[in-house]
């Protein structure tokens, strides 16, 4: 079937899509025992053409359902819904990050940043004068205050609510609050953008603690942002862009309240702002790591299948353009620029984890497995190594090829001037500093999702224990213990109070072929396709033990479109060249907040021998005994290594800006001797090679010509 959709309400939709809604066409093998539909219950897919990309998503059609926060009709329900905070406690190397978080830059943030001033802030005084009211303490509070429900930190709790309390006393009799001067700051107009980070703040605060001033604060608010015009929402730069992000909050607060109003402003707000819906509208790292599930997040309002696929074609199209290398990012040193998309190119840390956070929103609103998977991509790969091990330093960029951090201007190598690479807590990063906030306790918080069904969901695998209702309302605890993502077993046990029958849904990861799932040691036959979820659906009793294997294999990517390029994983792994590390301490600004340097203190510049029939073959699995280290992301506690054949070629190496030097393609001749080189996680490399030249020995090899990435490329 072919047609025309037609949105009513939705201006500049031309697009005709291909829709094929067979019944259940996006559903699972079924017909076996003991399983039941995911709580997405798939009612078809969509495949449209966007830009040249042909893109295909499930669209999610599950019943009404479930016991925590649905949405509530006219919007498309949701297959899975965020458990209340708290609700899930995280455990193992998780927890371990959010410990050194909450005692690192985050936790003490206040000691560093000028904008956490709270006697200065406009932020926190009744009349919103004052200074520092823009982003920063938004950006900061969004992950903090989060990160003190997650680790149930008093302490934490208690600073995060002093800014509450302050800002829920800014608000005037028409609705607005914060600080005055953004009323006016967009020559003249308001700059709304803040606003949407401290709308989050409050949405996580209410959540965590069910504070009743929140909805009504909430409310009034929106009433006076549904009275601007509607140049309001199409102001500037950044609120232009990222508006979107208030959609979001706009269906948050009509499921909660039943306002009608809010599906308006939603839909004029999309109307408005900046147009994702007709593809990507902006190359700014950040803009598109947020930006582009625009049009995914307004599904729930449309209810039209094309924007689904719309937020899918954003991601795909900004992908197959600047995301040709390993690590789950683009390349996008501020912006994307025609002719940087080589892996030496980098990813902003506030775009890691806002890349993480769109894909958890989508997760939920799809169903789809692709998007967890992708969290866990970016969240294992590249988001620690944006960071010192102590967290208590991180830089702007992080690169999958990226062989020295040192603190001298890349530019334009990369786009940005100045110091980019080395590791600090200052405000150099000063967005960055303060937005690193909400990546893990987000993480954490989507670890268990509820489900449609009145069941529970694992969307991202973790050590952890969640205590939710299922059922008709039965309250259940359920521990999880493993050492995913560096082991592939995965064991869950059971604590309720009577038997009680749900459906428990567990991904399985397009990665995880012959995935096995036993209930009380019995394996069960439920159906386990990789990118899919698995349902067990069964009564389940006090001590039920649940145990998942996720075999884990190496696997090979070649990259077409970076010269022939390869990549290693190992599961949901993807692992880089070890290279030591020369850790330098630079500046003297705070003996407690040391800013460091990284320099290479062994050879980087390699090419890999492959087993040419079967590359899986060359890399040797050495697992490390033992219990997991605490922190695994550091290169010495590694709890995985590769062992592979390579050869170094001489004639690649940085460039005079000290960037490594651009790839050149595969095959490559080298006439130096084998040998052994051992790979490690990337996210425990802070310098790292992770897209490797193939070594080749027939006609095809070509010799590394020299110092070629000294001429500018051209923008
Ligand atoms: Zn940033």
């Amino acid at each position: 079937m072919r047609r025309t959709l037609v949105l009513a309400g939705l201006c500049v939709l031309q697009m005709t899509v291909a829709i094929a809604l067979a019944q259940n066409s996006g559903a699972r093998p079924g017909g076996v025992e003991n399983q039941t539909q995911s709580a997405a219950q798939f009612a078809g897919k969509i495949a449209t053409n966007v830009n040249g990309l042909e893109v295909t998503v499930p669209i999610p059609h599950p019943p009404r359902g479930g016991l925590y926060v649905q949405s509530h009709a006219p919007l498309v329900a949701a297959p899975f819904m965020k458990l209340p905070i708290g609700a899930i406690t995280p455990r193992g190397w998780l927890r371990h990050q959010l410990e050194l978080e909450a005692n690192g830059m985050t936790g003490r943030l206040k000691e560093l940043s000028p904008w956490l001033d709270f006697e200065k802030s406009s932020w926190a005084s009744p009349d919103g004068s004052g200074k520092f009211g823009w982003e920063e303490m938004p950006y900061w509070l969004k992950g903090f205050g989060d990160l003190g429900y997650v680790l149930k930190d008093q302490a934490l709790i208690a600073e995060g609510r002093k800014w509450i309390e302050a800002i829920l006393k800014t608000q005037r009799d028409d609705g607005y609050y914060g600080p005055r001067m953004l009323l006016t700051s967009l020559q003249g107009k308001p700059d709304l953008w803040p606003h949407m980070l401290v709308n989050n703040i409050l949405q996580s605060w209410y959540e965590y603690s069910g504070d009743d001033r929140v909805i009504p604060f909430l409310l009034k608010y929106h009433r006076w942002l549904n009275a601007q015009p509607p140049s309001t929402f199409s102001n500037g730069y950044w609120p232009r862009i990222r508006f979107g992000d208030n959609i979001e909050t706009c269906f948050w607060l009509y499921n909660r309240t039943g306002e009608s109003f809010l599906l308006e402003l939603a839909q004029r707000i999309y109307d408005n702002m900046a147009p994702w819906r007709n593809g990507i509208v902006n190359w700014h790292n950040v803009n598109l790591a947020q930006g582009f599930r625009a049009p995914g997040v307004f599904f729930t309002g449309s209810g039209a299948p094309r924007d689904l696929a719309q937020a899918e074609a954003n991601y795909r199209q900004l992908i197959d353009m600047y995301g040709q290398f390993p690590g789950g990012g683009f390349a996008g040193d501020e912006n994307c620029r025609p002719g940087f998309s080589d892996p030496r190119q980098g990813f902003e840390t506030c775009g890691i984890v806002e890349f993480m956070h769109s894909f958890e929103m989508l997760t939920k609103i799809s169903g789809d497995v692709r998007w967890a998977d992708r969290t866990e991509d970016i969240a294992f790969n590249s988001f620690p190594a944006a960071l010192t091990p102590d967290w208590k330093g991180l830089h702007y960029l992080t690169c999958a090829n990226q062989v020295q951090l040192d603190k001298n201007n890349k530019a334009p190598d990369i786009e940005n001037g100045g110091t980019m690479m080395s590791y600090s807590p200052f405000e150099v990063y000063r967005c960055c500093q303060h937005n690193v906030s909400h990546g893990w306790p987000y993480y954490a918080e989507e670890l268990w999702l509820a489900t449609a069904d009145n069941g529970l969901a694992i969307s991202l695998y973790s050590a952890s224990e969640v205590v939710a209702k299922v059922g008709q309302g039965t309250e259940i605890r359920f521990v999880e213990e493993t050492d995913y993502p560096f082991r592939d077993t995965i064991k869950l046990k059971l604590a309720t109070a009577k038997s009680v029958t749900f459906p428990l849904h567990l991904r399985i990861p397009a990665w995880a072929e012959d995935a096995q799932i036993k209930v009380n040691g019995k394996r069960q036959m439920v159906a386990t396709a990789p990118g899919s979820f698995a349902v067990l659906s069964r009564e389940w009793k006090n001590g039920d033990d649940v145990a998942i294997k996720l075999p884990m294999r190496v696997s090979v990517r070649t990259w077409p479109k970076n010269e022939n390029a390869v990549s290693v994983n190992y599961g949901p792994l993807t692992f880089s060249l070890k290279i030591a590390e020369n850790w330098e301490k630079y500046g003297n600004r705070n003996p407690n907040w040391p800013e460091y340097e990284v320099l290479p203190a062994s050879p980087w510049n390699y090419g890999l021998e492959l087993n040419p029939r079967n590359p899986e073959k060359s890399f040797k699995v050495v697992k490390k005994s033992g219990p997991l280290a605490e922190n695994p992301f550091i290169a010495a506690n590694a709890p995985i290594e590769l062992h592979a054949k390579a050869r170094r070629i001489p004639e690649w190496q940085m460039d005079k800006l000290n960037v490594v030097g651009k790839l050149q393609p595969s095959p490559v001749k080298s006439d130096q001797s084998t040998e052994t080189i051992t790979l490690i996680p990337m996210g425990a490399a802070r310098l790292r090679i992770t897209s490797f030249p193939v070594i080749g020995h027939g006609t095809d090899a070509r010799k590394w010509v020299a110092n070629t990435t000294d001429s500018k490329a051209k923008n």
